[in-house]
Formats: C-alpha cells, sequence, structure tokens
C-alpha cells in the first residue's frame, strides 16, 4: 500500500463519517438553505473539527454558496475541502534546520507515539545524508530507553543515554557534546510526557530548553509536538497544555493509519496557528511523511 493509501484506509473511516453525513444531510434537505447550513455545521462539530472552526467553514461556505451559486453536493464538498486545505496549509510545513548542528526537540504526552515518530525523522534525515545525534531524555523509564536504543540502530544514529532517573537535562547536555564531537546536523531530544505533574514537566522542558540554548545559542530549533490522530478532542486539551508550558513550532499526527478523528488537528491547527509537519501512519520506520493538506483533505472527503 502506497503512502496515501494508507491515509485513505485509516482516515476511511472519517471519510465515513464525514462524507457520508454529509450526503445524508444533502438527502434530507430539499433546498439548501440555513437549516441545511445549520445541519451541516452540526456534522463538522461531532467530526471534532471544534466549534468556532466549524462556524468559520460554514460562514465561508454560506457566502460562497451566494456569490458562486452552488448547488450540488459534489460543490458544497468541493468547497468543504478547500476551505479546509486553506486553514491547513499554512506557513511552516518544512522542518527548519539551517544550522549545523539543529535541534528537534519532541514532546507529547504518553503513548501518542513520540519515540516512535524520533526513529522515523532519524531516518528520513539519514536519507538526506545527515549525521543525526539522539538523546535519551526520557530518563523516567529504562524500558524507553531500550526502545528508543532499537529505533536509532534502524536510522543509524548514535544515542546518548544515563540510567534510569537521571536529570533529563544532564542527558541533553552530553548529546549537546556528543553533537559538537561528531560535528552531527541534527541532534533529537526525547522527553517523557507527565502531563499529569504539570509543574514537574514545565521545570524538566524548562531546564532541557535552558541547556540548548546556552550550548547552541545559534542553533535553530524545531519543538514539535506529537499528537495521537485517535484521541480526538482531548488532543485539543494537550495543545492547550503544552502551550502553556513552551513554545511549538510544529505538529506531528500519528495513528492515521486507525483513526476516524482526523478532523481534530482543522480545529488545532485553525486555533493555534501550528503547522502540522508529518504525519505517522503505521508502526514501520517509513510509515511517516511530510505533511500535504490536499491530500490529507481528500483523504476525508
Ligand atoms: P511515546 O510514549 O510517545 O514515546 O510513544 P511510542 O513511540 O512508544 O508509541 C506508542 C505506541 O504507538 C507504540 O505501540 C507504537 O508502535 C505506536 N505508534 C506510534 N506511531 C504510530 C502510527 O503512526 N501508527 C500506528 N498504528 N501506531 C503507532
Ligand atoms: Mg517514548
Amino acid at each position: 500500500m502506497g503512502f496515501f493509501d494508507k491515509l485513505k484506509s485509516g482516515l476511511g473511516k472519517t471519510k465515513n463519517s464525514f462524507g457520508e453525513k454529509i450526503s445524508n444531510v444533502f438527502n434530507s434537505f430539499k433546498k439548501i438553505d440555513e437549516n441545511f447550513l445549520e445541519e451541516l455545521e452540526e456534522v463538522l462539530i461531532m467530526s471534532d473539527i471544534g466549534m468556532q472552526t466549524s462556524v468559520n467553514i460554514i460562514s465561508q461556505l454560506r457566502q460562497r454558496i451566494k456569490k458562486e451559486h452552488i448547488e450540488s453536493e459534489e460543490e458544497i464538498k468541493n468547497v468543504l475541502r478547500e476551505e479546509m486545505e486553506k486553514i491547513l496549509d499554512i506557513e511552516g510545513k518544512e522542518l527548519k534546520l539551517d544550522t549545523k548542528p539543529s535541534v528537534i526537540l519532541v514532546i507529547g504526552v504518553n503513548g501518542v507515539g513520540k519515540t516512535t515518530s524520533i526513529g522515523k525523522i532519524a531516518n528520513r534525515l539519514r536519507m538526506d545524508h545527515k549525521k543525526v545525534v539522539i538523546a535519551a531524555a526520557d530518563t523516567f523509564r529504562a524500558a524507553a530507553v531500550e526502545q528508543l536504543e532499537i529505533w536509532s540502530e534502524r536510522a543509524g544514529a548514535k544515542m546518548i543515554k544515563r540510567e534510569e532517573g537521571t536529570d533529563p537535562a544532564a542527558v541533553v547536555y552530553e548529546a549537546i557534546q556528543e553533537t559538537k564531537k561528531q560535528e552531527a546536523d541534527v541532534l533529537i531530544c526525547d522527553t517523557a510526557g507527565r502531563l499529569h505533574n504539570k509543574k514537574y514537566l514545565m521545570d524538566e522542558l524548562e531546564k532541557i530548553k535552558k541547556v540548548i540554548d546556552k550550548e547552541l545559542p545559534e542553533a535553530n530549533k524545531e519543538i514539535l509536538l506529537v499528537i495521537d490522530g485517535t484521541t480526538g478532542q482531548n488532543a485539543i486539551e494537550q495543545v492547550k497544555a503544552f502551550k502553556q508550558v513552551t513554545e511549538i513550532t510544529g505538529l506531528i499526527l500519528t495513528k492515521l493509519d486507525g483513526t476516524a478523528k482526523g478532523g481534530v488537528v482543522i480545529g488545532i491547527v485553525e486555533e493555534n496557528k501550528i503547522p502540522v509537519k508529518f504525519i505517522g501512519v503505521g508502526e514501520k520506520i517509513d510509515d511517516m511523511e511530510i505533511f500535504n493538506a490536499e491530500d490529507f483533505v481528500k483523504a476525508i472527503i
């Protein structure tokens, strides 16, 4: 299966609910009027797109129906696709790794796919002939380090680790020294995602960022928040919580191979103006692609 097919078969569940629901609305209203639009708005909200974003999309649709004399179901779907694409297609979708070295800090709650995504990104960078160092700064569980080690080996990247319970910032510090020594191109830092202890998380991330800023003041820094595409509304809360703690330069949306809830990202991007940089569609090392708004929207509707 190609990448788009995987995306489509995963988001197919979204597609079914989306496409089908839109068709249902179309079939149950004789003409395109306010009631029709209200019902359609309801469909968007129920698909996790978020209240304000759904209202905005429908308001655009309302204007365009008047201006462009839109009548058919296919035309309506086209407008929805275009409006969603407009929202998702914002600046900054490419990783900014212009300096040598550059740093990627990967954050997100437990289980969303941080470690897996790091392996996939490291592999992509290696295929671009970049030398990568990985900091195993999720020192909370020994198993997390072992898992990252396997991914690092697969991606041919050197990983820096310390024993369980070490200060994550100390691991990052050591990894920075290794990055300098090796004259590596990119340092990727894994982190633990203990959102239930916000104070701790904040201190931990703050400290990591301080070390990076102090040791590599000139480096480009990407702070990527990983979101599990199957979590729906909860993802919005996660973005909010992490935004209170740190700046976020991009999103990685994972598990789109098995979700009915891809719609949530549309609201997140509109409300936060943070671009989606990558999407994951499986557990294998090459199951990740640079985000493409057009393909994503096509797969949804
Ligand atoms: P972390 O706790 O954030 O580091 O998450 P992990 O990288 O350990 O991933 C948690 C689980 O999600 C693992 O079983 C991964 O194999 C799985 N996973 C990660 N990304 C994807 C994806 O894109 N698709 C699927 N189906 N599973 C994924
Ligand atoms: Mg992990």
